[in-house]
């Protein structure tokens, strides 16, 4: 038996877990392993904003996810059965894409398979060892180009992305700042994680008390700003950038869900400051993976590095689960555990 989660049908603003996606479990398709099959059994499962919008109809850099399809996702598995001699039994594996919501897969030839070590920590492989946290790396060290002493505000700060980014932020030697929706976000993100200041967006007091935030937070104005939400945030921001400060365009979940997305209305800061506002997809950096890995594990080795993974139960929880990231109710990397750890199969 094999338990899929399949696109049912298309939103209109905000996914509706119910009528959006639809939990089926059947006999797997007479799974006859051919010469180089691995068959892989789904251990955690990454829930991202981005999958809102493979769900659109729309040209974006990957092509949206077919109606009645399996929904598109990054996970980590272990291998059941394989006909490839590069893979055996138990081995974890990252599926890079391939395997989506689904209890079991085929990856015909293990096209797509990457091979972990057997110690391989799956949390922090899905936390700041996966997509997440190599957003956070190349976005910030590559696009942001942060210089010691600068200031840098990160948006999202107590996700998956925006935790890595602040956290990089002081290894370098900046002053950070993060932005959050709770004050026990917050607090996560000034106690424990060693950010500078955070502001709660959601209580600051709309535009003026954002200003007013920033202004407090960021006395001499922001170098470096690392956008994960977009909308009023980023427009807060702009206000405050100093001369040649780089903007980040990693996403805009405030704007997913919406049919019209609210450009910024403050970009004319960017022609007074002589800043600049990038965009970037992580799958840019694919050559240089590895590097950005040895670095973010020898910072955690060191503690310089901390995450959160917040983890749901179950496959099939996985629809209602995905509201999480748009209601702000996940702190850190946001999961599906699917099965069982490997010693326990
Ligand atoms: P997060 O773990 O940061 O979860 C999303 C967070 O966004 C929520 O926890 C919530 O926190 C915040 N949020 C939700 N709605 C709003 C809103 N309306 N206004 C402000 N904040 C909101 O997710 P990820 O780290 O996975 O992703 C962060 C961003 O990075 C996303 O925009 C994503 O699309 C983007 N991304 C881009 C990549 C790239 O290659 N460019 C790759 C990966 C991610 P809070 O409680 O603080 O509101």
């Amino acid at each position: 038996m094999n338990t899929r989660v399949l696109l049912r049908e298309r939103p209109v603003g905000a996914i509706e877990p119910e009528k959006t996606f639809e939990v089926v479990r059947a006999p797997m398709d007479a799974h006859q392993l051919l010469e180089g099959d691995v068959l892989v059994r789904t251990l955690f499962l990454s829930l991202d904003p981005a999958m809102r919008g493979w769900l659109d109809d729309k040209p974006s850099y990957l092509p949206p996810v077919k109606i009645g399809a399996v929904m598109r996702g990054g996970s980590m598995g272990v291998v059941v059965e394989s006909k490839n001699a590069a893979f055996a039994a138990g081995d974890l594996v990252d599926a890079q894409g391939t395997g989506g919501w689904q209890q079991y897969f085929v990856d015909r030839k293990a096209r797509n398979l990457l091979k972990l070590d057997p110690g391989t920590d799956l949390l922090a492989a899905m936390g700041p060892l996966g997509m997440t946290g190599l957003t956070a790396y190349f976005g910030l060290l590559e696009v942001g180009k942060p210089r010691a002493g600068e200031t840098i505000v990160v948006s999202g700060a107590a996700g998956a992305t925006g935790s890595v980014v602040g956290q990089i932020g002081k290894i370098m030697g900046c002053r950070v700042v993060g932005m959050a929706g709770t004050d026990e976000k917050c607090r996560w993100l000034t106690e424990e994680l060693g950010f500078d200041g955070a502001i709660n967006y959601r209580t600051a007091g709309g535009a003026a008390g954002l200003d007013k935030a920033l202004r407090e937070h960021c006395p001499k104005g922001v170098d470096v700003y690392f956008d994960n939400v977009g909308g009023d945030i980023l427009d807060a921001v702009l206000l405050r950038l100093r001369m040649r400060a780089r903007v980040v365009l990693c996403g805009a979940i405030s704007q997913y869900n919406s049919e019209a997305v609210a450009g910024p209305k403050n970009y004319l800061t960017l022609l007074t400051k002589r800043a600049t506002m990038a965009g970037f997809i992580v799958f840019d950096y694919l050559a240089r993976y590895a590097e950005a890995r040895a670095q973010l594990q020898a910072w955690l080795d060191n503690g310089k590095l901390k995450f959160k993974v917040d983890v749901i139960d179950g496959l099939e929880n996985a629809p209602q689960g995905l509201l999480k990231l748009f209601t702000g109710a996940n702190k850190g990397k946001l999961a599906v555990q699917c099965a069982p750890l490997p010693s326990k199969l």
